[in-house]
């Protein structure tokens, strides 16, 4: 059979950068990419400058991934692992971007998608994307934790394969992530802060720094920060939130299913998750948006939120005083550009296409 694709077209996914760290990938896996990850770690000047002098902040930028999300990286694996064990379909619950995800690689890789959404508490620009792709869609009168709990119901078909972090593909592709930075950095960062949902990529960051440690690619692994929204914060208060309540749609999850990963995780590293109000995760998007032109969806400024919790705190709160911190802004914020415009003033009416008019309108500005 002709092969339609030269190998070399696809030497900088993750599975073809990283390959000689990701046991499930076999030469018998077909390989399913989009060219994700390799994205980029960005230096913030001012926030470096707003957390102290002997710090410096990066943003490891996962909205320039294929489909908007850091979730391209397990997907390309767990769709790969899929292919390669004959499922003809996969299936997901989604508060969003794994479905976008999963659409995407699904079409990839020629297999069909089924996607179980919250009715009415998914983002514009991420629903399209599940349309676009062609997934087969089925909202639920229910949240993302009913929406999961019905796709582990679903798993006894072997033609099916779930693509949900439950699925240890997928940790296995998001942990190739801490990879990235150390080679950008020479080594780990000292702390490394992050959104927390379902709590799965917490868990695969610090397995990937761990790792990379314990073969001396790295002298440490950071301690690993996690920020929940106030009202989806399980982890936070030791229990399951009934009903989880944010503007950032991508962590409303009351019931994270690598809860226990995630611990350990964060016990580990001697890190924590905390918790930022809706209010300043809507400020840090802001915020970032404004001085650092780099524009993310809500749940993604979580983390960059508990940063600038944490400097107006001070010192009892989880930035180190000296070193590396590195936060990951982990999707686009032109997923959810509702959320901005409700807050947005309203655009004033048309001027005349006229010199004048333009200078007039600045002015009332
Ligand atoms: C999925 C997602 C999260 C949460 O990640 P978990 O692994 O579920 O903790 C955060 N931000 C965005 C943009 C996401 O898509």
């Amino acid at each position: 059979m002709q092969k339609i694709f030269p190998p070399t077209l696809h030497d900088r996914g993750v599975i073809a950068r990283w390959r000689a760290w990701l046991p499930d990938i076999t030469d018998a896996t077909p390989v399913v990419s989009l060219n994700e990850g390799s994205t980029p770690l960005i230096h913030s000047p001012r926030l470096s400058a707003l957390v102290g002098r002997d710090v410096r902040v990066f943003l490891k930028y996962e909205g320039l991934n294929p489909t908007g999300s850091f979730k391209d990286r397990g997907m390309t694996v767990a769709v790969s692992k899929a292919l390669e064990a004959g499922a003809r379909s996969i299936l997901c619950a989604s508060t969003g971007n794994t479905s976008a995800a999963a659409a995407a690689y699904a079409a990839r890789a020629g297999l069909a998608c089924i996607v179980l959404l919250p009715a009415g508490k998914i983002a514009l620009g991420k629903l399209v994307q599940a349309i676009a792709y062609g997934a087969k869609i089925v909202t639920i009168d229910g949240n993302f934790d009913d929406a999961l709990q019905l796709v582990r119901e679903l798993a006894d078909d072997p033609a099916i394969a779930i693509v949900n972090s439950i699925n240890p593909h997928r940790l296995e592709g998001q942990k190739t992530a801490s990879f990235e930075i150390i080679a950008e950095l020479g080594d780990a960062p000292d702390a490394h802060f992050l959104p927390v949902g379902n709590a799965g990529n917490i868990s695969a960051y610090h397995r990937g720094y761990r790792e990379w440690l314990t073969l001396g690619r790295a002298t440490r692994a950071p301690r690993m920060i996690g920020w929940q929204a106030a009202g989806a914060a399980p982890i936070f208060h030791g229990q399951p939130v009934a009903k989880p309540e944010t503007v950032a749609s991508a962590i409303r999850i009351g019931n994270p299913a690598s809860w226990s990963l995630a611990s350990a995780a964060v016990a580990e590293s001697g890190g924590a998750v905390d918790i930022v109000s809706d209010d300043e995760i809507l400020a840090a998007q802001s915020w970032l948006a404004r001085h650092e032109g780099i524009f993310v969806e809500p749940a993604s400024a979580a983390s960059v939120a508990g940063l600038l919790k944490c400097v107006r705190q001070g010192g009892e709160c989880h930035a180190p005083a000296s070193g590396t911190i590195v936060c990951t802004v982990t999707g686009h914020g032109l997923k959810d550009t509702v959320t901005v415009l409700d807050r947005a003033a309203a655009l004033a009416p048309p001027v005349p296409a006229k010199r004048e008019a333009i200078l007039a309108a600045l002015d009332e500005n």
